[in-house]
């Protein structure tokens, strides 16, 4: 049990700036994730920590002791690489018990050793391979051996790099409740990194956004999801993405879309008559209109369905309102098809305005549209 702090660490190679300023302030039993893109710069600030990357300013704590000098073995550490080794000539549990028989964990007793091993099997769901060998297991079960290695070894803190990225959805869906339930169970400081932002949702006690080597926003997956401190950070989360609509502010509402498209201006934004910003809505959050009215805080707006695509069990809706395309992931949505018009009910209270920028720029949230009677 320990917690884990960074202090601004930074570390490029060559010209690449691999991570920038990076201080984290991770609890003791807190499974902590960080989600970002390829190259954001995530496995370095893992790297950085177990002490396998030697950074060029900044430092590390663990469990309250400066990490300055000591060797990435004895920072009682373990972790859990995407690419994985394991002992091709040892069965899946001599692979298993041999964290277990070294170094520090040599004071477990046969018994402690047993019931470790037990608890890891069973919630990665490998109990049926232990006498197998690594070749005789497809690359998910070598995986899921892989990442038991690491659980199985009592550490201060562990490092699990994408441990779940060589599994089928149905199986990585199943793993994250085990996963969070072994968490929750072992109450061993995590550091978790993923580009699933469903992963990250799902697993994280709190989040850190990272884009280009630089923290971007940390909170639980409710402040990241509710609240993201920009666009980036919007669009990290949700598959498909936030529709960013461009907007102006006349008469007291945010007009877009040719004004089939209204939105209250945040309070306190400071916006004014003529300033422009941007209205965010996502695909998952729109409903098809039905009835003759939208339910209460809802704004229902007319549009021409342009796309039709299947996503799987889902049905991802491009509609045309007012020369803006906006993607809807609706129930009901394959009643419809290309070409119907159809009414799509926008939940104010759910959208998000952020300020003006070109496009793929990203910007700054200003706040949630004041909708009458509702506090937020
Ligand atoms: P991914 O999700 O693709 O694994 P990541 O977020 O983990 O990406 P890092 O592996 O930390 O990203 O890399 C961050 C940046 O540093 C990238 O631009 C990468 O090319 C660069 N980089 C990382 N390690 C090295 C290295 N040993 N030598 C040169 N460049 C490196």
């Amino acid at each position: 049990m320990a917690t884990l702090t960074t202090t601004s660490l930074s570390k490029s190679f060559g010209k690449t700036r691999a991570i920038d300023d990076i201080s984290l302030d991770i609890g003791d039993g807190e499974f902590f994730v960080i989600l970002g893109p390829s190259g954001a710069g995530k496995t370095t600030t893992l790297k950085s920590v177990a002490g396998l990357v030697d950074v060029d300013r900044g430092s590390v704590r663990i469990a309250g002791r400066s990490m300055d000098g000591v060797e990435p073995y004895q920072r009682n550490v373990a972790m859990a690489f995407e690419s994985y080794a394991l002992y091709p000539q040892r069965t899946v549990s001599q692979n298993l018990a041999s964290p277990l028989r070294s170094g520090r964990s040599g004071r477990y007793s046969e018994a402690e050793q047993k019931q470790r091993i037990e608890l890891v099997t069973t919630t990665l769901g490998i109990d049926h391979l232990l006498r197998r060998f690594p070749r005789e297991l497809s690359n998910g079960q070598r995986q899921r051996v892989a990442l038991g290695r690491v659980l199985v070894r009592p550490a201060d803190v562990y490092l699990l790099d994408e441990p779940l990225s060589h599994l089928d959805a149905k199986l990585r869906a199943a793993m994250r409740s085990e996963l969070k339930q072994l968490g929750a169970m072992s109450s061993t400081t995590s550091l978790y990194v993923t580009h699933d932002y469903q992963e990250a949702l799902a697993l994280g006690d709190r989040i850190a956004v990272l884009r280009e080597g630089r923290l971007v926003q940390v909170g639980t997956p409710l402040e990241v999801w509710h609240e993201p401190v920009d666009t980036f950070v919007a669009k990290a989360l949700g598959q498909p993405e936030i529709n960013l609509v461009d907007a102006e502010v006349d008469g007291g509402v945010l007009r877009a879309a040719g004004g089939a498209l209204e939105v209250p201006v945040p309070r306190d934004s400071g916006l004014a008559a003529g300033d422009r910003a941007r209205i965010g809505i996502r695909p998952r959050d729109v409903e098809l209109g039905r009835g003759a009215e939208p339910a209460t805080d809802h704004l229902r707006v007319r549009g021409e369905v342009r796309l039709h695509e299947r996503l799987g069990r889902e049905i991802e809706l491009t509609v045309d309102i007012g020369g803006v395309q906006l993607v809807a992931v609706a129930p009901g949505a394959e009643q419809v098809t290309e070409g119907d018009a159809v009414d799509l009910d926008v939940p104010l209270g759910k959208t998000h305005v952020f300020a003006a920028g070109a496009p793929g720029e990203d910007t700054a949230r200003i706040g949630a549209p004041t909708v009458p009677g509702r506090n937020r």
